[in-house]
């Protein structure tokens, strides 16, 4: 997938919208913005637009105002940190595509930027609705998309717009399709991807298409005890998918066939009840007490992987190994993440929890690629075309 960026663009005096993730997590009661990390992501691109004489128009969504006006979800705070960040004059809007916007980005000067207010405003914005992407595009000359958090979706702001102006890439967007698409697609070997979280069939599109990619497939987390219970093993009242039983054994059968190993854990960490307070102790994957659930991988299922995963050249991994959200229970997941820290190879991080776990444990700077989408990076790793990144312009 080879689409156009801001460098393939003339944008000198142009008014270019750049739809930005400025979609960061506050602190419910004061507003303040309590990680930076999404607005100090969108700053290369718009350093870029700054440099090259660029007139730009900033847009995005924060929370879900569900297409109401709410002062709670305004993205006031947001103009605020740009702005210190920028050293730099942030103007923001009182609306997105009235009075206001207009007036603001009708005189604009090149290296002036204007923040247009949450998209989500406007009740038109998830429905992709024409009008308001017409109304978005008459703002500016050119469209830059720059929010691989929301590349899912069909919006107004995320696709929409793409059918009124020329359409590109940010630098953010570029990254994620050079790493999920160009990276995954011809891998170094061998390529060894491990998968977590809650749910078998949340994955199951990402692991048929793994299937074909990788060539050792590590399951954890709360889906492998769909597995082992479907291979006939005791789970205890770990989490199990009981209607997907037969699904996974198709998984492995496909899996053998092809050649890839699919490695589940050999230890669990269980607990008495879903508690970081609850009785706990280790044991034999394939032999979990009645009374016992799964909540973490154990020792020797840590060792294993890290065995497996220190001859990979490529590593894809999505998803907790265990409950994250409990300190007894997140040992797997951050000690599989320091594994893969120390490894000299491409290591890709799909969005969401183990991506959150790298990032809280100072690790994310050792990973070649940690992607800004936990729904975005799946779907692209599923091989379905993200609206956000069709509607841009392939290069020549
Ligand atoms: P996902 O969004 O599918 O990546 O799933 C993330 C969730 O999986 C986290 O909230 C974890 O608590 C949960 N999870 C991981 N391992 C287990 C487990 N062994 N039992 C129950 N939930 C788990």
């Amino acid at each position: 997938m080879n689409k156009k960026t801001v460098r393939d663009i003339d944008v000198n005096e142009k008014k270019v919208l750049v739809r930005c993730d400025f979609n960061v997590p506050q602190d419910l009661e004061t507003g303040e913005i309590t990680d930076n990390r999404r607005i100090v992501a969108a700053l290369p691109t718009i350093q870029y637009l700054l440099e090259n004489n660029a007139k730009i128009i900033l847009c995005s969504h924060l929370g879900r105002p569900k297409g109401e006006v709410n002062p709670k979800y305004s993205l006031k705070p947001v103009a605020d940190e740009l702005s210190k960040l920028l050293n730099k004059e942030v103007k923001l809007a009182k609306d997105i595509v009235g009075e206001d916007a207009k007036r603001l980005t009708s005189q604009m000067q090149p290296g002036e930027i204007v923040l247009l207010e949450n998209v989500r405003f406007d009740s038109r914005e998830e429905k992709n609705d024409e009008t308001f992407s017409k109304e978005l595009a008459s703002l500016a000359e050119v469209y830059v998309n720059d929010a691989f958090g929301t590349a899912h979706r069909a919006h107004s702001s995320t696709a929409g717009v793409a059918n009124y102006l020329p359409a590109v890439s940010g630098f953010l967007i570029e990254k994620e399709i050079e790493f999920l698409g160009t990276a995954l697609e011809n891998p170094k070997r061998p390529f060894v991807a491990i998968l977590g979280g809650a749910k078998v069939s949340d994955k199951i599109a990402v692991i048929e298409s793994l299937l074909d990619k990788v060539d050792t497939l590590i399951i954890g987390g709360g889906m492998a005890f769909t597995f082992l219970k479907a291979l006939g093993h005791k789970i205890g009242k770990s989490i199990c998918e009981l209607d997907k039983l037969d699904l996974a054994l198709e998984i492995l059968e496909k899996a053998k066939k092809k050649g890839i190993e699919i490695v589940l854990p050999i230890d669990t960490h269980v607990s008495t009840e879903y508690s970081n307070d609850a009785e706990d102790k280790f044991v034999h994957s394939q032999e979990i007490p009645d009374e016992w659930e799964g909540l973490d991988i154990g020792p020797e299922t840590i060792k294993k992987f890290g065995e497996i995963v220190k001859d990979a050249k490529t590593v894809f991994w999505n998803g907790p190994l265990g409950v994250c959200e409990f300190s007894k229970f997140k040992v797997g997941t951050e000690e599989i993440a320091k594994i893969l820290a120390g490894l000299d190879a491409t290591t890709i991080i799909g969005g969401g929890d183990s991506a959150a776990a790298i990032e809280k444990m100072g690790l994310a700077d050792k990973m070649t690629h940690i992607s800004t989408g936990g729904g975005a990076s799946l779907e692209f790793l599923e091989g379905k075309k993200l609206p956000g990144i069709e509607c841009l312009q392939d290069k020549d």
